[in-house]
């Protein structure tokens, strides 16, 4: 008998996990689909292979990451059906993800789509009527099959078939995770991620900022959007200049080594090579700063404000020399640290 294969939307939490496992415990192969984006699972794009053996090893199943980043950047600028409490979309965000799963079955062969999704679990999307809009509009009606809550929602066609029997489907609800717990126990599954989402658009302070970003207040054209932009939103102290540039400082280390791997050709970026202290990053500046009547008040206030956040000496912030590397060319500055009164609503 050929075999049926499934794929599924995999967010890594315990009810996509076991929505896997519930159609895999009917002789079913699954491929699991894990989508990324810079608003979430990012970081999963640098350690593909570890992760992928990880869930395979902790829970049985064939994880494949899709990289999504391009596509949700778009998608974000105006949802049709709205934002959550945050910069959230969520109800389009699952159409999104849905249509594009919907567009690799044939790549695996596969007959049906299936996702973690409980009734009633979620306010917003997992209501019944949303999740009719949303295999509407994502194309998937009656190829898309929740296995958790599936006895309370219509026949879908791979259960009309017989590929999958309706009767090992679930009929889970509401809020609760004492069933999907027991669930997990019963695979054998002792850990998995908590219910908390690894999704920053329901960050209040990472979704402030992204919506900042979005709604023009940095000095960059809406065409200009770019998945680098949203990574290097994510990192360290934001400022927007008075003259609308964007800069952004380091915290520690490992923020400052981020932020020289996001600098791009027209950025340019300044630090103290004599002082610990923060690396600072002045996008587009080489397109947007470099010639202009304020080029020399925006490289003296990011000096300062570089010095402002570098090591103090016995408790005293003290003036200090930042080097300016624009590319081919670099400058040492002499700064003053700036006043926090002159800067506190720069940051964003
Ligand atoms: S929480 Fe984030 S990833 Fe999840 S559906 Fe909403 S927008 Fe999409």
């Amino acid at each position: 008998m050929k075999e049926v294969t499934a794929l599924g939307l995999f967010s890594g939490g315990l009810d996509s996990i076991l929505a896997c496992r519930v159609i895999m415990a009917q002789g079913i192969r699954v491929v699991a689909l894990k989508f990324v984006t810079p608003f979430f699972d990012d970081a999963l794009l640098r350690r593909q292979e570890e992760y992928r053996a990880g869930v395979q090893e902790k829970y049985g199943i064939d994880v494949r990451i899709v990289d999504l980043s391009e596509g949700y950047i778009e998608l974000l600028r105006d949802p049709k059906h709205g934002y959550g409490k945050h910069f959230n979309p969520c109800v389009d965000c699952k159409i999104f993800l849905l249509r594009r799963a919907r567009a690799l079955m044939n790549e695996y062969g596969a007959s049906f789509l299936i996702t973690g999704e409980v009734l009633g679990q979620r306010p917003m999307s997992q209501r019944r009527d949303t999740l009719r809009v949303i295999e509407r509009e994502s194309g998937c009606e009656d190829i898309l099959l929740r296995p958790l809550c599936a006895k309370l929602l219509v026949e879908t066609q791979p259960e009309r078939e017989g590929q999958v029997d309706r009767h090992k489907l679930l009929a889970f609800s509401g809020r609760g995770r004492r069933r999907q717990m027991n669930l997990a126990a019963d695979f054998g599954i002792g850990q998995y991620p908590s219910p908390a989402g690894g999704c920053i658009l329901t960050d209040p302070n990472l979704a402030a900022r992204i919506e900042h970003y979005y709604q023009g207040r940095i000095n960059l054209a809406a065409a200009d959007l770019q998945v680098n932009d949203i990574r290097l939103l994510l990192v360290g102290r934001q400022f927007r200049l008075p003259d609308g540039s964007w800069f952004v400082l380091g915290r520690d280390e490992k923020e400052n080594s981020r932020i020289e791997d996001l600098a791009g050709e027209a950025d340019w970026l300044f630090h103290m090579p004599e002082r610990p202290g923060p690396t600072g990053l002045l996008r587009r500046a080489g397109i947007r700063v470099a010639g202009s009547a304020s080029e020399q008040d925006v490289i003296r206030a990011c000096a300062g404000l570089v010095v402002r956040y570098g090591r103090k000496n016995k408790g005293r912030i003290e003036p200090g020399e930042v080097l300016l590397n624009r590319g081919d060319e670099q400058c040492m500055i002499m700064a003053e640290p700036l006043d926090d009164a002159l800067f506190s609503g720069w940051q964003f």
